[in-house]
């Protein structure tokens, strides 16, 4: 996503509404995640902004997923990365490497998030629910860790 001024007026509101200032740190952790336009661990982090410590990066990611402007995803309970919330990007799904922690953002056609969101509002209705919004993250193996795994089994039939 752009790195502008409305992105960053965004973020700016959103954290006064809550009592909190936008500094150059926790601009600089938005900036990153922005540029990247995919999930980050902490270390992607710490590699993309070498001159923010990475504890308080850290400190910057719990406070701005606090005031809703990022969002924690995880693979499993080892590998978790942090990404813009929703609804200052776009809505999208996940594929999710439990092997590395790998996350791919994927956006499927708008005829599949109509057919998913109808036939989840049923099931919420069915259940006396109000259903508001999804998440679906595909969990499996990447490209990287598949042929990684094809290369042992190789090396083990060899
Ligand atoms: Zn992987
Ligand atoms: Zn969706």
């Amino acid at each position: 996503m752009m790195v502008d001024e409305t992105l960053h007026g965004l973020v700016e509101r959103r954290l006064r509404e809550v009592s909190q200032r936008y500094t150059s740190g926790r601009k600089a952790v938005v900036e990153v995640l922005a540029n990247a336009g995919h999930p980050l661990s902490i270390e992607d982090i710490g590699e993309l902004a070498p001159r923010l410590p990475r504890s308080s990066a850290y400190r910057h990611l719990v406070d701005l997923q606090q005031c809703g402007v990022v969002r924690r995803v995880a693979a499993n309970d080892d590998y978790y990365r942090f990404e813009l919330a929703e609804d200052i990007t776009e809505h999208h799904h996940h594929l999710m490497c439990t092997l590395c922690g790998k996350v791919i953002d994927v956006t499927p056609t708008p005829a599949f998030e109509r057919a998913m969101a109808n036939y989840l509002d049923d099931l919420s209705t069915s259940n006396g629910f109000a259903s508001i919004d999804h998440r679906l993250d595909v969990l499996g193996a990447c490209a990287t860790c598949r042929q990684r795994k094809l290369a042992a089994t190789a090396g083990c039939a060899g």
